[in-house]
């Protein structure tokens, strides 16, 4: 382990975030002398793109004891993140996540139909907490700089190429300069757009659906009021809307749907604050994949994250399935370096680990989504008193889990089936 190199980062990471831009500028000028020695150094492994499975995957590698550099196309961590920060209590707790980012916990969820019938899920402890996503990137990030990784800003890969010893990434940084880094393995976590996935060959998020989400004040708006989730194909075609109280009369309002997502959200907005102008509420819209990649793993190349489509397919949450990914993926990755073997079947573990870690989970949700994205709003409305009247969400108590919905959502579909058969329906 080069220990120059993890103190210096220890003394930067306690000056805070500004710190960042010194390291990037520290890393421009490593840089040039690279380029003027010819490109000689060749790294262990860089990651490409600081959200959550990137960070969390520098830092598991950097703390083994790999020279790790982390490339972010953003000039700070966690700039222009589009996300409501819903993460599960299990993941605090699987991957020691930071809490200074926690803005509050959520409590219950209601789900409401198109003409406003609810159900509600209460859990006996918190079931999530919502973060500052901003906040936890760059928390994440002085992790994984106090364990070594080199976190250069404002600086884009633009294009990565293979050779029999290492992988050559050519990087543009933000005054349009290109220089080569070279690696000998590379992480891909740059995210939904998969630009990367097809200069690599690898296969790229195909199936998306559009979300759109603004922070908006609700006078009155309690943060302990439970999280409200809208359903209906009149409300979201092809997925649903939500309300997440932030607490001071603040929430976050965002709808996922197969369609453009403009329409739909200023009707959402209409309905939860009929006296906003939505018209002057920004907001931001951004895809998110919905099926995992055909193929996340190449000779010296592992796609991680949403980049992999990591994504629960259920709900849109990217971040547990990233982190999970991101684990997995470093595993596999300190294998291939403690073995000298970095060939395509080295590497094709990654996806053994993940397929039966969460493959199942990501395809009953996927179906289980589509499905209920088919039906009519007057069917949802009939779910909505089945589940009700016989009580179904309670019966599914110990099932019901944030990040895991694969039993819940099979014992609910034999419930209805069952309810459905009871009531002379067929
Ligand atoms: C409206 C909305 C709400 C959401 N709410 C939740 C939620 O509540 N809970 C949840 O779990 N998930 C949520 N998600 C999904 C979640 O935000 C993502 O799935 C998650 O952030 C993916 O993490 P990642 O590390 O794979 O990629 P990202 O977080 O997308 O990070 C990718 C990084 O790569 C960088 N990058 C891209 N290309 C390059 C390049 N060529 N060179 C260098 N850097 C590059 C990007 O700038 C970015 O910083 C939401 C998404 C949306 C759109």
């Amino acid at each position: 382990m080069n220990v120059a190199r993890l103190s210096a980062f220890r003394v930067e990471v306690v000056k805070g975030h500004e710190q960042y831009r010194q390291v990037r500028l520290a890393g421009n000028r490593v840089a040039a002398r690279v380029k003027h020695n010819g490109g000689g150094r060749v790294r262990d492994v860089v990651v490409v793109g600081a959200g959550p499975a990137g960070l969390h995957a520098a830092s598991r590698l950097a703390a083994a004891g790999l020279d790790v550099a982390l490339i972010e196309a953003q000039a700070q961590l966690g700039r222009g993140a589009i996300c409501s920060g819903v993460i599960g209590e299990e993941a605090f707790s699987r991957f020691g996540l930071p809490t200074s980012p926690v803005l509050t916990a959520i409590l219950s969820i209601q789900a409401i139909s198109p003409s406003g019938k609810t159900m509600e899920h209460l859990g006996e402890a918190p079931l999530a907490r919502v973060v500052d996503k901003a906040a936890f990137n760059r928390a994440l990030g002085e992790r994984a700089a106090a364990a070594g990784t080199r976190i250069e800003l404002n600086q884009r890969v633009e294009s990565i190429e293979r050779n029999k010893r290492h992988v050559d990434l050519c990087v543009r940084n933000e005054e349009g300069e290109r220089r080569v880094i070279k690696a000998r393995v590379a992480l891909i976590a740059s995210g939904v757009n998969g630009c990367l996935n097809r200069v690599l060959n690898l296969a790229r998020p195909r199936q998306l659906l559009r979300a759109m989400q603004a922070e908006v004040t609700l006078p009155g708006q309690e943060g302990s009021a439970p999280t409200r989730v809208f359903v209906g194909r009149s409300v979201a075609p092809g997925a649903f809307a939500w309300e997440i109280p932030l607490g001071h009369g603040r929430a976050r309002v965002g709808i996922m749907t197969h369609e453009d997502p403009r329409a739909y959200f200023l009707a959402l907005l209409r309905r939860i604050a009929p006296g906003l102008d939505g018209s002057c509420v920004q907001a931001g819209q951004k895809a998110i994949a919905q099926v995992p990649v055909g193929r996340s793993t190449a000779e010296r190349l592992v796609a991680i994250g949403e980049a992999a489509g990591h994504v629960k397919t259920s709900t849109g949450g990217g971040i547990y399935y990233g982190l999970l990914s991101a684990e997995f993926a470093a595993e596999v990755v300190l294998r291939a370096f403690r073995q000298g073997d970095f060939s395509a079947s080295r590497f094709s573990e990654f996806e053994r680990y993940w397929r039966s870690a969460f493959g199942n989970e990501l395809l009953t949700g996927y179906f289980a989504r589509e499905l209920a994205a088919s039906l009519p709003d007057s069917a949802l409305e009939r779910i909505f008193e089945l589940v009700n009247s016989r009580k179904i969400l309670a019966r599914l108590n110990g099932l019901l889990k944030f990040d895991w919905h694969r039993r819940a959502l099979l014992a609910t579909l034999g419930s209805l089936m069952l309810a459905r058969g009871g009531n002379g329906h067929g």
